[in-house]
């Protein structure tokens, strides 16, 4: 049974996406049984995969499908038409003419990986020397700075996003600790901006067990004048729709937040956090 009411999920998957599974319909019927009461659907659009993901044909059929379960589904539950742009400022024409193909109530912004390589999930962490992992981090802190800095976004998602697999490499000699000023400079340009955090809760169900952010990095962004909170469970499966979204209210809650928040038509609208 859910404890809160007027569960918002704001970041989920559908076939469309190369690491998809099910069709958006049958991610809507999982989301009613979930008791949410809005969704979003965002399906990857990793600009710098542009040809391998084949994206021109994919973001029709995701913008389609979404289209579809509206007029299906909408008697019972709000949904929102979501993308999720992969790496952005790796290519910043073809984001913004690819933005401009359809109407979006809401835009996510994410680093899934270095530029021109592999995503963040694909590295050897066991093997790397802890200043390998360490510069990587470096350049993921200066990535992650240029995407809040680029602003063209409703949520700035996951971030901390390689800690889910450097931590279940093993790796527990890596701490965080030194970025401290990188992420409050990101999160003072995301406030400066009107920008949203999303608490992504897919890290409760993996073995690092944690939002990304954790709830640390929630409650600073609060301290440093945030405003507008999504949670996303980043569900890729039907049996996922919702997961942790409890918890993420929980954590919002902790830090001081009253509402979370979902866009429609690129626009906030915040709901109050009530059980
Ligand atoms: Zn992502
Ligand atoms: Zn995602």
């Amino acid at each position: 049974m859910a404890i809160y009411k007027n569960r918002i999920d704001l970041h989920m998957h559908t076939s469309s996406s190369f690491d998809g599974n099910y069709s958006a319909a049958q991610m809507t019927e999982s989301a009613i049984a979930h008791e949410l009461s809005t969704i979003a659907f965002t399906d990857h659009f990793d600009v710098d995969f542009y040809e391998r993901h084949n994206l021109g044909i994919r973001q029709q059929t995701s913008y389609e499908d979404i289209l579809s379960v509206i007029e299906n589904y909408s008697h019972e539950i709000r949904i929102l038409r979501g993308i999720e742009m992969g790496q952005p400022t790796y290519d910043i024409p073809l984001t913004e003419k690819s933005l401009e193909r359809y109407e979006y109530d809401f835009v996510i912004g994410s680093i899934h990986n270095p530029r021109n390589q592999p995503d963040y999930g694909d590295f050897d962490y066991a093997s790397l020397s802890q200043n390998e992992i360490y510069s990587m981090l470096d350049n993921y802190f200066e990535e992650e700075l240029l995407l809040a800095k680029w602003n063209g976004f409703d949520t700035f998602a996951h971030l901390t996003y390689p800690m889910r697999y450097i931590v279940q490499a093993g790796r527990n000699d890596i701490e965080l600790d030194r970025y401290g000023d990188i992420t409050d400079e990101i999160f003072r340009t995301l406030v400066a901006n009107g920008k949203a955090l999303e608490i992504n809760t897919s890290g409760l169900r993996q073995p690092i067990g944690k939002t990304m952010p954790t709830e640390n990095y929630v409650r600073r962004f609060k301290e440093l004048g945030g405003e507008l909170l999504t949670l996303g469970s980043d569900a890729h499966f039907t049996d996922h729709t919702g997961a942790g979204i409890d918890e993420g209210y929980a954590i919002a809650e902790r830090c001081g937040f009253e509402y979370v928040t979902y866009f429609k038509n690129r626009k906030p609208v915040q709901v109050k956090i009530e059980k």
